[in-house]
């Protein structure tokens, strides 16, 4: 499917993989690629392992299909052009609700190709607006702490449970007014920067939280639209039992079971079930993610609303975590 009108109904979300290329100093370091495509939907990791004595090595060969799988030299336009332009262009429209996800392990890739999404979609998405038209951004970080709404210098935006009704809901973030692609691309810039800024403490904070960009579009006599960009925490969190950290092994549980969750949610939505009547559909991430699932699913006819990219690396030291991020991607 070209990820456009031609869509059958039950598929609404598109998965795909990107693999990052092996760096130099991976290569130095005695790492070896792991990886190989087989044609344009499946890749296979070859997991090589010693045997216990030492003189055979003992390589398992696992496959995985998807909607896509984008090799090394695939470049961010690529991606960009086949996955995410047809989402632009669709809640420019107004309407429906579309969804880019970034699943995979720390240091595969999620943050260089958001990145490189971010830039490419600024003029797109304004190309068909008109300066009546408006468009508002809320960018918020869910991690262990809570939500925390980065536009608003941080300020937590937990998310509330009413012990009453039993219902959870995030609280709204600030909405902030964007006049055009420069104005977009400068907003994108600043998230970044301030994702960084807080990546510099203890532990790896954007490897440990979700960051979540909504960009809400409403033109005159439309519903409005919307385009929601998520860069996921780390797929490779473990949950160590020798660990001395039991904040360290909490935060990671944690992180592990919103990500489960979001899987849930998915792969209800994928086998024409609602996201929201999931198992994992209270859930933070999950519920501050509903609003665009919610909407993609009322879309069905339209076709897919949602493209989840898992990014993979192809070192050896990560086929573990590799495997992992494809079983689990492969399962939504
Ligand atoms: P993550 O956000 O998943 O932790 P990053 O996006 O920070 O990973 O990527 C880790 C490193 O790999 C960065 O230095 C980034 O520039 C590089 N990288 C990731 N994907 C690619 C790619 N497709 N091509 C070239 N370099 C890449
Ligand atoms: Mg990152």
């Amino acid at each position: 499917p070209s990820g456009d009108d031609c869509e059958s109904e039950h598929q609404r979300v598109r998965v795909c993989v990107r693999r990052r290329p092996l760096f130099p100093h991976e290569r130095r370091a005695g790492e070896f690629d792991v990886l190989s495509r087989a044609g344009n939907d499946a890749i296979v990791v070859h997991d090589c392992r010693m045997r216990p004595d030492c003189r055979n090595l003992l390589i398992n060969h696992h496959s995985f299909t998807f909607d896509r799988v984008f090799d090394e030299e695939a470049t961010t336009d690529e991606v960009y052009s086949a996955e995410v332009l047809p989402l632009v262009r669709r809640a420019a429209a107004g309407s429906v609700a579309a969804t880019v996800l970034m699943y995979g392990q720390t240091g595969s890739g999620k943050t260089f190709t958001m990145a490189g999404l971010h830039s490419r979609l600024c003029d797109d998405l304004f190309a068909s607006l008109s300066p009546a038209d408006e468009v508002t951004a809320t960018l918020t970080e869910l991690g262990v702490g809570g939500a925390r709404d980065l536009l608003r210098g941080g300020d937590v935006c937990q998310v509330l449970a009413d012990p009453a009704t039993g219902t959870v809901e995030p609280l709204p973030c600030a909405e902030v007014r964007v006049d055009g692609a420069t104005g977009l691309r400068a907003l994108f810039e600043y998230g970044a920067s301030l994702r960084e800024t807080a990546a510099t403490g203890v532990h790896d904070a954007s490897s440990r939280s979700h960051a979540v960009f909504r960009l809400h579009v409403q033109r005159a006599g439309v519903p409005g639209g919307s385009l929601t960009l998520v860069d996921l925490a780390g797929s490779e969190q473990r949950i160590d039992a020798d660990s001395h950290s039991s904040e360290r092994t909490r935060e990671s549980a944690a992180i592990n079971a919103s990500l489960l969750a979001l899987k849930d949610s998915v792969a209800s939505l994928n086998g024409g079930g609602e996201f929201r009547s999931a198992a994992g559909g209270r859930h933070p991430l999950t519920l501050l993610l509903r609003p665009s699932f919610e909407r993609s699913s009322e879309a069905g006819r339209q076709g897919s609303g949602t493209v989840i990219i898992a990014t993979v690396s192809p070192a050896s030291k990560d086929t573990e975590h590799s495997l992992n991020t494809l079983r689990h991607a492969a399962a939504m």
